[in-house]
């Protein structure tokens, strides 16, 4: 029988192998109190995540730099990098995340002004509501039109990556604009910057990311070893998480509200999208008592493993329960909504409450 957290590895095996990431199964065993994302599969692959482990047992000094993109709701795959953060806050991380508005200016078309607004009205309030103090002093929130030393650090690395180099990674062709041809070195200066001496210097750098931004990594440790000689950049680790999948199936995507739970939905519209998801139930009450459900087909299981805080126990029961045929999918889908509609019910009144605080986080100047 498959275990309930094992699909991870299969799914991603191939681009693993390709890119050289290692699988985070072997050095999850050295870390002391694992958070419940690495224990269940979810993070599924690393880089250099021995430095990061090295830092976070010998209590020393390291970063963890993770960007939020101000366009499209916030739903709740992007909790997932929130539930990450909080647990290296809680690990004495450094913690930097820049608000990508030169990006959604250059790729998308989103004024600055719109950029600073969305992102304190959805993204800024849900983190604060999500339980991540965003006014401690070692947690970092700006937005890139705004750092001049991250500008300044962009433009160094220019002079040492040409065209062809972006070309290739990104797909730019002769019509793409040179705003958006920028945006790659300044999402590379945004993960190198902490190393800069004003911010301390050189130290391990963590960037949680999907397997989608891998290009990203790979191009920001090429320039951190073309540059290691001038700063002493120590190139940057990273954690792979995989993607949870849409309602009915597919891609969860902001573009589709029908794929994805926001996080500003009401609880009830939340607990209907819950009763109509997909699951991994058989055409009959029958066939799954006989055969029992197939849980890595189903997103309801999805959805609780993803977001079940706790032990990892009941998400066990669950997963047994489902193969086994002792567990329907009626029973099981309407636990889940409930389980979701008090969650939500909970977070939307931490929302009202972090409405208040959130426009001045971005107004606190920290070094
Ligand atoms: Fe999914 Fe639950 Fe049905 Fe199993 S019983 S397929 S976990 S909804």
């Amino acid at each position: 029988m498959i275990d309930p957290w094992s699909s991870a590895i299969l799914e991603y095996n191939e681009m693993m192998e390709k890119f050289g990431i290692k699988p985070f199964t072997k050095i999850i065993e050295e870390i002391k109190d694992p958070h419940w994302l690495m224990r269940r599969g979810i993070i599924f692959g690393h880089r250099d995540y021995d430095r990061i482990l090295e830092a976070i047992n010998k209590k020393k000094d390291f970063a963890v730099v993770t960007g939020m993109m101000p366009s499209g709701r916030m739903h709740i795959g992007h909790k997932m990098i929130v539930d990450q953060l909080i647990w290296y806050d809680e690990h004495g991380a450094e913690i930097y995340i820049p608000i990508a508005d030169m990006e959604s200016y250059s790729a998308r078309d989103i004024d600055f002004q719109e950029s600073r607004e969305f992102a304190i009205k959805e993204y800024i309030t849900s983190y604060l509501a999500l339980g991540l103090d965003l006014t401690k002093d070692n947690i970092h929130v700006y937005l890139q039109s705004e750092n001049l030393l991250v500008e300044d650090l962009a433009y160094i690395f220019a002079k040492k990556v040409n065209f062809n180099e972006l070309r290739a990674i990104y797909g730019f062709t002769g019509s793409t604009n040179m705003a958006h041809v920028y945006v790659p070195l300044i999402q590379a200066s945004d993960i190198l910057h902490p190393q800069l001496e004003e911010f301390g210097g050189p130290r391990p750098t963590l960037v949680p990311v999907g397997p989608d931004q891998d290009p990203h990594i790979r191009l920001t440790r090429d320039i951190a070893a073309r540059f290691q000689r001038r700063y002493g950049f120590i190139l940057p680790s990273s954690t792979y998480h995989r993607f949870m999948r849409g309602l009915t199936g597919g891609k969860m995507s902001s573009s589709r509200p029908s794929s994805a739970i926001f996080l500003t939905d009401s609880p009830d519209e939340i607990e209907s999208k819950v009763m109509n998801a997909k699951t991994g139930g058989r055409e009959t009450l029958e066939e799954q008592r006989e055969l029992g459900g197939v849980p890595e087909d189903c997103i309801v299981y999805e959805i609780l493993l993803y977001h079940m805080m706790g032990s990892d126990k009941g998400i066990e029961e669950i997963y047994e329960a489902c193969r086994m045929g002792a567990l329907m999918c009626g029973e099981c889908k309407s636990n889940a909504a409930d389980y979701m509609r008090r969650f939500f019910e909970d977070f939307s009144r931490k929302r009202e409450k972090a409405g208040k605080i959130a426009g001045s986080i971005l107004d606190r100047v920290k070094p």
